[in-house]
């Protein structure tokens, strides 16, 4: 008999393909809560029975009534709950938020177990910066809607993640190609399952790569960040500066002039420093 866990909230990370990625503690948290929040409880049931968990089940969404929702919270005063999602960890492109956000501000506990993420495993496949990125989820289907979404990310200094379904694939890369323009990509697909493969290249090779045949299961694109501006050249630094320093100190020079052409503030002082003497 599994010692039922302190009532609470427990979001519990499942597999995005492979069942072994089920973490001891993941399959732990579902033996010992009483009842677990499906997507869908078809989905749900076959990872129950291979974690072992004969918890009941009750479906549950975002867009769930409020009604709902408050008969959760009544439960989590008094039980264990766990919220799982088809695959992958909950809330991300996944419903859980509302739910989280009910429980913190009926003040239950919540704890989380982590695990899969197709965004992140995508990321440890593709050979992109990883420093800094930013998760768009799922592109939108029309195609003026995604293309104003594409342009809003243009400006962006980070690696972007998307997710994606084989049949838009083709589209979307060519829609990211003409809105970011010379990028490299990366396609991850069916990660952790039989036939993972990550394809590299530029978003127009990826596009015209994928137009012909679209590839069928489950899919992450990886954007790598925009090439970084060059620096201005010493030429053209100290052009501005000759200008700047007719009216201004060499410090206000250095300042204006490093805020226009984009250069480190040290480097445009020092060099006014000299145009000055
Ligand atoms: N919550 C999940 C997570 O943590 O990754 C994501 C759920 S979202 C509704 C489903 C999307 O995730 C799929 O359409 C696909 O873009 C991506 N995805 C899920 N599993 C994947 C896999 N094994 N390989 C590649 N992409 C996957």
């Amino acid at each position: 008999m599994n010692d039922p866990l302190p009532p609470g909230l427990y979001i519990v990370a499942t597999p995005i393909g492979n069942l072994g990625d089920l973490s001891p503690r993941a399959a732990d948290t579902l033996r010992r809560v009483q009842l677990v929040l499906a997507e869908d409880k078809r989905v749900s049931a076959r990872l129950l029975a291979h974690a072992g968990s004969t918890a009941r089940m009750m479906a549950y969404h975002d867009h769930s009534s409020e009604a709902q929702r408050d008969l959760v919270l009544a439960r989590l005063a008094g039980e264990a709950v766990a919220l799982v999602s088809d695959a992958g960890t909950p809330l991300i492109s996944d419903p859980g938020y509302k739910l989280v956000r009910a429980a913190r501000a009926a003040g239950h506990a919540i704890h989380t177990i982590p695990g899969p993420c197709a965004a992140i495993a995508a990321l440890t496949l593709a050979g992109l910066p990883t420093d800094r990125f930013l998760f768009a989820g799922f592109l939108p289907v029309k195609a003026k809607a995604r293309q104003e979404a594409i342009a809003e990310l243009n400006a962006i200094r980070a690696s972007l993640v998307f997710y994606e379904s084989g049949p838009r694939l083709a589209e979307a890369l060519g829609d990211l190609s003409i809105g970011l323009g010379k990028r490299d990509g990366a396609v991850a697909r069916e990660i952790s399952k039989l036939y993972e493969e990550c394809v590299t290249g530029t978003l127009a090779e990826l596009a015209d790569r994928y137009v012909e045949a679209p590839p069928k299961g489950e899919i992450v694109i990886v954007v790598g960040p925009p090439p970084a501006v060059e620096e201005a050249s010493d030429a053209a630094l100290d052009q501005a500066l000759d200008e700047a320093l007719k009216s201004m100190t060499a410090s206000r020079a250095a300042a204006a002039v490093a805020a226009n052409l984009g250069v480190p503030r040290k480097r445009a002082y020092a060099r006014a420093l000299e145009r000055a003497r």
